[in-house]
C-alpha cells in the first residue's frame, strides 16, 4: 500500500485495529496508528507533525479527533499541549475506560500511563456523575532514571 509498510504484518495489524472500530483505512490513519503503535510513550499534533512532513496540520488534527472518539486513543492535557495515547482498556465511541494515572516526565517530556495505578472503583458521594476523571502526577520517569 504506503512504502513506509515494508512489513504487510504491520500493515495488516493496523487494517484490524481500524476495522474493529469501524473506520474506513485511509494512508493517513494508518500512518498516524503507525506512530503509536512504535512507541509506549505519549503523542501530540505538533510532533504528528514533525514526524509526518507530508501531511497537513488539520488533516493529522482531524485524525486524531476520529481515533479519540472511536476509543484508539485518550488525550491527557499537560502544559497546555494535548498528549495522545493508545487506549488498552477496551475503550468504544464514546466510552473511554481509562481510569488510571498519568505521569508526565519533566526530563524526556513526554506522558505515560500508569495502568497498574488505576482508579476504577472509586466511589463518589451519591448524586454525584462524574463525565472525566484526571489522575496526573508529574517527575522522572523509569526510563530516564535509567
Ligand atoms: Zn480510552
Ligand atoms: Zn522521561
Ligand atoms: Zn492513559
Amino acid at each position: 500500500m504506503l512504502p513506509l509498510f515494508h512489513h504487510s504484518m504491520e500493515a495488516e495489524k493496523i487494517n484490524k485495529i481500524l476495522n474493529q472500530k469501524n473506520i474506513p483505512t485511509t494512508p493517513m490513519r494508518m500512518l498516524v496508528l503507525n506512530e503509536f503503535l512504535n512507541t509506549s510513550k505519549s503523542v501530540s499534533l505538533s510532533e504528528l507533525e514533525e514526524m509526518l512532513t507530508h501531511a497537513d496540520r488539520s488533516t493529522i488534527y482531524r485524525t486524531l479527533k476520529t481515533f479519540e472518539k472511536k476509543g484508539i486513543i485518550h488525550g491527557v492535557q499537560e502544559n497546555s499541549t494535548t498528549q495522545y495515547l493508545m487506549c488498552h482498556d477496551n475503550c468504544d465511541s464514546d466510552h473511554h475506560h481509562d481510569l488510571h494515572l498519568h505521569f508526565y516526565c519533566n526530563k524526556c517530556k513526554k506522558t505515560v500511563c500508569l495502568e497498574e495505578v488505576s482508579f476504577d472503583h472509586i466511589q463518589l458521594p451519591q448524586n454525584y456523575d462524574y463525565k472525566e476523571f484526571k489522575f496526573l502526577a508529574n517527575g522522572i520517569c523509569a526510563e530516564c532514571r535509567g
